[in-house]
């Protein structure tokens, strides 16, 4: 069955044609193969789809399927909504409803497989979607673990990433348990201060402590680091942050990978401009950081996390307190 599933995308019961017939009409009268439902897939000319999945108890959550060259990667979700906070996310703006299911977590990687063309497979997987994967990594772990098996996916632990808001306790239980994956941290600010304004769990966690867990990730796993920086315009993209940034992260090994604001119906956030895009970059590019400025791919189709869903509901008021 996992053959099936995962290494020739059978989309139903009937289709696994080697296992008896009895059996396969038991399984498809007792066992529901697919528990969540399409309810809608947008596509934009650079090849990225996305898919907005309904849950079977109505919830709803996005995951995305990215093409660059021969790269095939894709996005999933943890949970429906977020807990975290942070102010210029359209995933969280209502908190976070419940965990997704390990099963939930699978049934979005096979979707997703499943629009790909015969000869093109999942090459990478990042757990960049909706809601914080490190808050309910009793289901991703296992997701995972399906995700890179020989007889799954196949897709090797170094292509796999998860992106956190920076728990430092499971942080740390990620490298006693499976330090394998490459860590991404969304960092946003360079002070306590700034980051506290921006995400709101900050104020109960501080950088200090997020930078001694990954320091120690990075330590057991051996992956490079990789910091996460939303370039919100007048907030966090003065020179002086460029600054601070660089030494805040100087002598780490460590990407840093910097995604200029795609803005949020309601929300009061921009993107910077171009020229002042170029200047931070340039300052922590002087200071000898490795930095990655990540293009907007898919904004079109509202390819940025939780914005499909709220697109999908209709508009909104949306408040700014
Ligand atoms: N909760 C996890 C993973 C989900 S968010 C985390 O915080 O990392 C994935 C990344 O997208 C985060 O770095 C997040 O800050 C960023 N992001 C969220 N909304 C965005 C927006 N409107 N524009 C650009 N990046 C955004």
């Amino acid at each position: 069955m996992r053959e099936w599933l995962f290494k020739n995308r059978a989309a139903d019961w009937e289709q696994m044609t080697n296992l008896p017939k009895t059996l396969r009409s038991e399984l498809a009268e007792g066992l529901q193969l697919w528990t969540t439902e399409i309810v809608r897939h947008t596509q934009s000319d650079d090849g990225t789809e996305k898919l907005l999945l309904q849950l079977a108890d109505g919830g709803q959550v996005e995951c995305v399927l990215l093409r660059d060259r021969v790269r095939r990667t894709i996005c999933i979700s943890t949970q429906v909504g977020c807990g975290m906070g942070c102010v210029f996310c359209a995933s969280g703006l209502d908190g976070v409803d419940r965990n997704l299911t390990t099963g939930e977590i699978v049934e979005q990687i096979l979707r997703l497989q499943h629009l790909l063309a015969d000869d093109e497979r999942l090459s990478h997987l990042v757990v960049m979607g909706m809601g914080e994967p490190l808050a309910n990594l009793d289901a991703l772990l296992p997701a995972l673990e399906e995700s890179h098996r020989p007889d799954g996916l196949e897709i090797s632990h170094r292509r796999i990433t998860i992106s956190t808001v920076g728990l430092p306790k499971s942080i740390e239980r990620l490298a006693r348990t499976n330090a394998s994956y490459r860590l991404a941290v969304s960092l946003h600010a360079p002070n306590d201060e700034l980051r506290n304004q921006l995400v709101p769990v900050n104020e109960k966690i501080g950088l200090t402590a997020i930078l001694e867990a990954v320091d120690n990730y990075f330590a057991v796993s051996g992956r490079r680091l990789t910091f996460e920086y939303v370039l919100l315009a007048n907030i966090n993209d003065d020179p002086q942050h460029a600054r601070q940034l660089s030494q805040l992260l100087r002598g780490r090994e460590a990407l840093l990978n910097v995604i200029p604001y795609n803005p949020v119906a309601g929300l009061p956030y921009q993107t910077p401009s171009h020229q002042r895009q170029t200047q931070f970059r340039q300052i922590l590019e002087a200071s000898g950081i490795r930095v990655h400025f990540r293009h907007l791919k898919g904004d079109r189709i509202d390819a940025a996390c939780g914005q499909l869903r709220r697109s999908q509901a209709g508009p909104q008021v949306v408040s700014l307190g």
